[in-house]
């Protein structure tokens, strides 16, 4: 997971010193980038369970759309103040705990 990070971060930098918008309009954008990958999950979702949902014309591959989704959200996280990481853990921590699973 750390070097999924360290790119994201590279990514965060990229964007950051190639462009001069500004950070709220840059944290807006990506969570309509973000609404815009989950529509391709929900498209790569419908064509999984039904093949004749899928385009001819258009490869559709669920896991790479997954993967984008991921990569969106993850995005968020970046030049934050609070740890990811550590949010997922006290989430993950919270649903173990509220099945009763250790
Ligand atoms: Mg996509």
């Amino acid at each position: 997971m750390e070097a999924i990070f360290e790119k994201l971060e590279k990514l965060n930098q990229h964007f950051r010193t190639s462009s001069s918008q500004p950070e709220n309009e840059r944290f807006l954008q990506r969570i309509v980038k973000l609404n815009e990958e989950v529509g391709e999950l929900c498209e790569a979702a419908l064509c999984e369970v039904d093949k004749d949902q899928r385009k001819k014309d258009k490869l559709i591959d669920f896991d790479a759309e997954l993967a984008d989704v991921i990569i969106c959200a993850l995005m968020l996280s970046t030049g934050r103040e609070v740890d990811i990481n550590l949010e997922i853990h006290k989430k993950l921590d919270k649903v173990l705990n509220r099945f009763n699973i250790e």
